[in-house]
């Protein structure tokens, strides 16, 4: 439920009148999150949960609320807002204020977000990379050290490694796939490098990796950072873009933060840029004051958008996780194609299949293609594809195709490429919504102009 006051109806300084205009007042409902015994899916509540439109007018779907700040009912309730917001009142902010901070677009679709991870809270982002920068930059300090696993999306190395870098952070990596004693050894480490300086900041994780999908084992980092640090040890966050929320929920295997590109699946649509980051109010609180001082948060539009797309969030990520099924299955066995990076293919038996079956519920719609040949085949397979277009990104409606090394990953220095596997024969592809067999189809007729 909105923690704003004109949606909870809980707040006295405001009354449904306010926002009825001159229709006759009518209460807003109680939410319904259970019939019976039974709780509410989230497929279920994301065409409900957190807006009443008995409070806009019985307008069925939200309005877009488009200003930049918030009246007051008196001056008494200015001050008790103020003293939410700075934190001299615990609690947090009671209503709206300035919409550097909040509005009620962004407020529904936190709570909608939240429900997917069954998180206390959620926040959003203007950007995938201002919702990162924002959880970096709430938790990291001058002389402290980020732990991380590799490797992580570029631009989040590039702030990791070079940006925070100017503030004297310094950081170590783990590869994705590292074992216990490996990461064992680097959180001891990491903790005689911080020694004088600073503290070990954040434990930072992607999982499935880009572009190897090779996925970090949650519940073991979670163990070893609470043998090496206690009950107070860095936060564990993770970027869930690839595989959430859907397909995996890594605050149900022990991460404290789970941060998203909203722009990916769950806008789903290739028609927007944001982000997200869900975990306990604890958690988030620092996070949150961060956005409000920097002022990260996404636009009301934005937010709107986003919660049209996460009433079909489910539908669309099952028919692509469907669909790239169907591909790959295709893909796997045909004469022109050396091998295939996909999560459903995991060898029975080793260490990431058995991190798949803990934390995964379905093998996402984004994988890698390894043509047989190099850079020269696989541009002439990338452009014979007649429905899949050719462009970076992932999770949309629409199949698309791109090459790493060529394109993404182009200024990976060569020996970085080869240890992380991204080859010239290597095409990524992200499956969308479409007819299977005409995908297959398609991959079919363009892998014989190979
Ligand atoms: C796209 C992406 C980001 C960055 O998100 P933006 O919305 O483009 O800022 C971060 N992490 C991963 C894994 C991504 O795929």
């Amino acid at each position: 439920m909105a923690d704003t006051p004109e949606q909870s109806g809980d707040n006295p300084d405001s009354t449904p009148a306010d926002f009825a205009g001159t229709t006759p007042r009518r209460k807003p409902k109680p939410e319904i999150e259970k019939i019976g015994n039974r709780k509410l899916k989230p497929a279920t509540l994301m065409m409900g949960h957190g807006y009443d439109p008995v409070l806009s007018e019985g307008s069925l779907k939200p309005p877009i609320f488009l200003t930049s700040t918030f009246a007051f009912e008196n001056a008494a309730a200015g001050k008790r807002h103020f003293e939410g917001i700075t934190g001299k009142r615990p609690g947090g902010a009671e209503g709206l204020v300035y919409s550097r901070f909040n509005g009620p677009n962004q407020e529904i679709c936190e709570d909608r977000l939240s429900v997917w991870e069954e998180a206390e809270e959620a926040l959003v982002f203007s950007s995938g990379m201002s919702a990162i920068a924002t959880v970096l930059l709430a938790n990291v300090n001058q002389g402290d050290v980020v732990v991380h696993s590799g490797p992580l999306y570029a631009a989040t190395e590039t702030l990791i490694n070079r940006v925070l870098g100017r503030f004297g952070v310094t950081f170590l990596d783990f590869p994705a796939g590292a074992s216990r004693e490996e990461v064992d050894t680097l959180l001891e480490k990491a903790k005689t490098m911080a020694t004088g300086s600073g503290k070990v900041a954040i434990v930072y994780l992607e999982s499935p990796a880009n572009p190897t999908n090779a996925l970090v084992d949650i519940e073991m980092v979670r163990e070893a950072r609470d043998a090496a640090f206690g009950a107070d040890g860095p936060p564990i966050a993770m970027d869930n873009t690839f595989l959430g929320p859907l397909w995996q929920q890594p605050l149900k295997h022990g991460a404290d933060i789970s941060i998203y590109s909203l722009t990916k699946y769950v806008g789903g649509h290739s028609d927007l840029v944001a982000g997200g980051v869900m975990g306990s109010k604890a958690h988030l609180d620092p996070i949150r004051a961060m956005r409000n001082t920097i002022g990260t948060i996404t636009d009301p539009n934005t937010a709107w958008m986003l919660l049209r797309s996460l009433e079909t969030v489910e539908l669309r990520m099952t028919r692509a996780g469907e669909n790239a099924e169907k591909v790959c299955a295709f893909l796997r066995d045909h004469p022109k194609v050396e091998g295939l990076g996909y999560l459903g293919f995991l060898e029975e038996g080793s260490s990431q299949r058995d991190i798949y079956d803990r934390h995964c519920s379905g093998a996402g719609s984004t994988f890698s293609v390894f043509i047989k040949g190099g850079e020269e085949e696989s541009f002439r397979f990338l452009d014979a594809l007649k429905i899949a277009k050719l462009a970076v990104s992932l999770g949309g409606t629409e199949t698309l195709a791109s090459h790493p090394a060529a394109m993404t990953h182009l200024s990976v220095p060569d020996d970085r490429k080869a240890a992380l596997g991204i080859t010239d024969n290597l095409v990524r592809v992200s499956i969308g919504v479409e007819d299977a067999d005409d995908l297959i189809a398609d991959f079919m007729q363009a892998l014989e102009q190979v």
